[in-house]
């Protein structure tokens, strides 16, 4: 998993390019990121800040909670980046908005505590009933 790669939302309105060499990629099973994707889990991809940019930024912003602003197009409603207020020196990203998703790993998986019934752990995954800090 090395190099630059590209991504965006579905209709293109929101392209960011990223630098994997360093990335490292997880699940979230909060219930934030739940309902936000309208899916089981969120998969967040993370790098440094600086690895990271956005070369047409979506318009979209909302915060569910104190902790995190989150990104997404307004156009076709794809959820895209999690800014953590704590976490500025990094970036996260949902994974699967990258135009190619092969040969990432799923090291970590968080706040599984509230995982939905039916969604098996990944091997391999250091888990955590709670948040990243946790696992460290
Ligand atoms: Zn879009
Ligand atoms: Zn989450």
């Amino acid at each position: 998993m090395r190099g630059i790669r590209e991504g965006g939302c579905s209709c293109g309105a929101a392209r960011y390019q990223m630098d994997l060499t360093d990335a490292e990629t997880g699940n979230c099973h909060c219930r934030d990121c739940q309902k936000q994707s309208g899916a089981p889990f969120a998969t967040v991809i993370t790098v440094k800040a600086d690895q990271f940019k956005w070369l047409k930024q979506p318009e979209g912003e909302t915060s569910v909670s104190d902790a995190a602003i989150r990104r997404f197009c307004n156009k076709c409603g794809t959820p895209l980046q999690w800014c953590g207020v704590d976490y500025t020196d990094i970036a996260n990203i949902n994974m699967t908005t990258l135009d190619d998703t092969s040969g990432i790993d799923i090291v970590y998986e968080i706040y599984t505590r509230s995982r939905v019934a039916g969604i098996l752990p990944v091997k391999g995954a250091a888990q955590s009933m709670a948040g990243y800090a946790d696992l460290k």
